[in-house]
């Protein structure tokens, strides 16, 4: 039975995409099933997975709001995992089951038929603590918060730490931080590694040993319709995704 995970920071612009895309891939090459689903309106993970978010008959829309099953509406990447793609219409599922009864449920409900199909199941989230990342974090077992080593990062981190409290203590009992994924590091900035030292003090072992370093070819992965580690399996980027696919796993098992 797949586990779930949500890939999670509500600021933009933090790599939650690119995590998303490369761990899909990374387990993938490691033998995992693995279905990626794109919880974000702005579609990036499913174009970033090789699928053209505009000419999709189905999506993660049509799930949630027309009762369409998910095995209609996912799709096989090129990079080994399955996609439940996403577009701009997935916005307007807010407002359309804002007014349901379980409203925060039905991700949950419309995964629960076909997670005895993959080993992990990973959600990457818009950049917002809206009713659509409360989907995800209600059905998921744990959260990969991706973050960088930067002045105003923990900070920034406190509001989605107290949503996950009030979801675990409300809404989600089994829900966990997995850990905290230091990414876009470079390791030439002093305040990087001082930021680092701190989130380890203050998180422990909750920050994973893997450190995904600030390389262009991640950046350029997407423009190709591909994850970086299909793009350029041998770029330093890649190597760490590999590298983090394999302590997810590791982490996993020793639960
Ligand atoms: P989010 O999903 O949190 O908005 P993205 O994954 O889309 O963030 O990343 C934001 C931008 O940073 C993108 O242009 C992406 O290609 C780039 N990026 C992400 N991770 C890295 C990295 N490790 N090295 C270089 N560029 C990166
Ligand atoms: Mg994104």
């Amino acid at each position: 039975m797949a586990k779930i995970f949500c890939v999670a920071n509500q600021k933009g612009g933090v790599g939650k995409t690119t995590t998303s895309v490369n761990l899909a891939a990374s387990l993938a090459k490691q033998k995992q099933r693995v279905l990626l689903i794109d919880l974000d309106p702005q579609g990036n993970a499913t174009m970033g997975s090789g699928i053209d978010k505009t000419q999709c008959e189905n999506t993660l829309y049509e799930v949630l709001v027309d009762g369409v099953a998910l095995a209609e509406a996912r799709l096989k990447s090129m990079a080994g995992y399955d996609v439940l793609p996403a577009n701009r219409e997935l916005a307007g599922a807010e407002i359309e089951l804002v007014n349901r009864a379980q409203r925060e449920r039905q991700l949950g409900a419309a995964i629960a038929v076909v997670q005895a199909e993959y080993d992990f199941i990973l959600i990457d989230c818009p950049p917002a603590l809206s009713l659509l990342t409360l989907n995800g974090l209600c059905c998921a077992n744990g959260v990969v918060i991706p973050m960088q080593c930067e002045y105003f990062a923990l900070e920034g981190l406190s509001d989605l730490l107290d949503t996950i409290k009030r979801v675990h203590a409300n809404l989600n009992r089994e829900l966990q931080i997995i850990g905290l994924l230091r990414v876009m590091f470079d390791s030439r900035i002093t305040l990087q590694h001082q930021v680092s030292d701190q989130l380890q003090q203050h998180f422990g072992d909750k920050v994973f040993n893997t450190i995904i370093p600030r390389n262009v070819r991640l950046a350029e992965a997407p423009s190709h319709g591909m994850p970086g580690i299909v793009f350029d399996p041998s770029s330093r980027g890649a190597k760490a995704y590999l590298q983090f696919g394999a302590e997810m796993i590791k982490r996993i098992r020793a639960k």
